[in-house]
């Protein structure tokens, strides 16, 4: 009955084949390649009016070639540089080499016979330092002498640096990255899955490799539904967002048909499908502990950021090749007024909150709710309210979620599972956990006995599940193929411009990681530096 029809087993092939990419093949296609010069001055202005913090922290190329800078000009910043890099090893460190890694850094920045000495770190920081000749620093301390350092570094150093070559190569960079995205950037696989506005299918990048998931919106389609609106709010929060637990979006461009969001592939399947369609009902207790305290990470990003995501289900977490899991599907997603309540019906039947089956008003509480019920589902393989392959009216599921209390008759509801579970499901918002006063911070929870939160979040964490490299985790193509009419309707100068809204192309910083992952940033930057460079600085 598992023999797959032979064109899926094709599609399936040429997917998981290109997955092992020969990165030789596609460097030597590159030798040809230069970065291109700024053309207009406009690139130049629009990056110069950014921050210390955009231009050499959180862009990957800025940072990069920041870090070069500070290592080629004087001792002092070369010395610094090397302190940053070893402070973030320090932050991550494992609890047992930690504290050996901290009085490394000690002894070779903050001892003033050291070569590494970094002189600007007088005044208090000194004297306690001076003090305390066993150098007991706390954590605090370090922070605060990383705080010291950014200081010093957007002095001198930045605005020497914003009129080096390396700016200048980072400038060539920005404007590589501005480049017209279309179909011709990437070559397309096999669909993934099936969603409202059309078909999410796999995409590489020619000249990367990289492999990503391309989500279609039909054009029409969205004109007919008046689903325009929102698609636009998708994207917008999709680029806003990034985390490790939230599914990042690298480019957003249109062809004549489509709207396309270039995302993370992520290809180990959803979580509905592993619930539900790999023979074993539910999934087992120690990959929903994992994907929950995921889940609850990226929820808490979203909610740092004032974002509502309103469809928290098991269909909406997706793994990727590693086994890790982020959010995906910001359809229902809505950037929160500052300090005000919304009252607006948005979500899946089955995982929405009371308050807004009762069209009250609310904020974040909704998706701890719908949290509640997927790892209820995770569990149980059935909805707290709705009984599995049960055919149920909205009203009915709608009365059992305000009166019902959830049951728990499954055998694998151990004790702390049920707890945290009825504490998402507190009818009450005020008394579930997760908001405001419902019991405090859910990573706290016993659930997560076994969770080390702070390595979870810096992805050092391995899954406890990692999908097999041989096997499409995902429907056949022909359940997902999009086969809906193309709906006959005009599109006019209105919907063009607000398809020019859409197609961004490249998002900064995802564009840049994949430049630097795949090696071409090391292969470009160390080209055609020297006369070119020197000669046509910018003024
Ligand atoms: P819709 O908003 O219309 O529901 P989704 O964003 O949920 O569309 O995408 C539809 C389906 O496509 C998902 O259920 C999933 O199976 C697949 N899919 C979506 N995004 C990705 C991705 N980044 N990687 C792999 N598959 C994806
Ligand atoms: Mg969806
Ligand atoms: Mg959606």
């Amino acid at each position: 009955a598992d023999l797959l029809p032979l064109d899926s087993l094709v599609v399936n092939t040429a997917f998981l084949k290109v997955q092992g990419i020969d990165r030789e093949e596609l460097r030597k296609q590159r030798l040809s390649q230069t970065l291109p010069v700024p053309k207009n001055s406009s690139t130049v202005r629009e990056a110069l009016g950014d921050t210390f913090e955009s231009l050499c922290e959180q862009q990957p190329i800025g940072r990069k070639l920041f870090q070069q800078f500070l290592l080629a000009s004087d001792p002092q910043c070369a010395a610094t540089a090397e302190f940053l890099e070893e402070l973030n090893s320090w932050s991550f460190a494992a609890d047992e080499t930690r504290e050996k890694v901290k009085r490394s850094i000690l002894d070779k920045f903050c001892q003033p016979q050291s070569k590494s000495y970094l002189s600007y770190l007088t005044g208090q920081d000194a004297d306690r330092r001076r003090t305390s000749p066993d150098m007991n620093f706390n954590d605090v301390m370090m922070e605060q002498m990383r705080e010291a350092t950014r200081d010093f570094l957007k002095g001198k150093p930045f605005s020497d640096y914003l009129s080096s070559p390396f700016f200048y190569r980072f400038l060539q960079w920005k404007e590589f990255e501005r480049q017209k995205i279309s179909d011709k950037y990437f070559y397309m696989f096999r669909t993934l899955g099936k969603g409202g506005f059309g078909e999410v299918c796999a995409v590489q990048v020619k000249h990367t490799g990289h492999m990503y998931a391309c989500k279609k919106l039909d054009k029409r389609r969205l004109k007919v539904k008046r689903g325009e609106k929102l698609a636009l709010l998708e994207k917008q929060i999709l680029e806003k967002v990034n985390s490790l637990f939230v599914v990042n979006l690298a480019y957003a461009y249109d062809n004549k048909t489509h709207l396309c969001l270039v995302m993370d592939l992520m290809n180990g399947g959803d979580l509905r499908f592993h619930i539900y369609e790999l023979g074993r009902r539910g999934i087992c207790m120690e990959r929903v502990v994992y994907y929950t305290a995921q889940i609850i990470t990226g929820i808490l990003h979203l909610h740092s950021m004032d974002i509502v995501y309103r469809d928290m289900k098991p269909e909406n977490v997706l793994i990727d090749g590693k086994g890790h899991c982020r959010l995906s599907d910001f359809g229902l997603a809505l950037e929160l007024p500052k300090g005000k309540m919304i009252c607006q019906k948005a979500g899946t039947t089955g995982y929405m909150a009371p308050e807004i089956l009762r069209q009250e008003y609310y904020r974040t509480s909704v998706d701890w709710w719908a949290l509640g019920c997927s790892i209820y589902e995770m569990v149980a393989a059935r909805l707290p309210f709705i009984d599995l392959r049960e055919k149920v009216q909205h009203e009915e599921v709608t009365r059992r979620t305000l009166e019902d209390e959830c049951r728990f008759e499954h055998k694998h509801f151990d004790a702390p599972t049920r707890d945290i579970v009825s504490r998402f499901l507190k009818k009450k918002v005020e008394r579930r956990l997760g908001c405001r006063s419902g019991g405090g911070d859910p990573r706290n929870h016993a659930f997560f006995s076994d969770i080390n939160f702070h390595h979870l979040e810096a992805g050092l964490v391995p899954a406890p599940w990692v999908p097999k490299a041989d096997i499409v985790y995902a429907k056949d193509v022909e359940e997902v193929r999009d086969a809906s009419e193309v709906q006959q309707v005009e599109l006019d100068a209105k919907d063009e411009r607000f398809f020019a809204e859409f197609s961004t192309g490249a998002v900064p910083i995802r564009w840049q990681k994949e430049m630097i992952d795949s090696g071409v940033f090391d292969e470009l930057n160390g080209r055609g530096s020297g006369a070119v460079l020197q000669s046509s600085m910018c003024g």
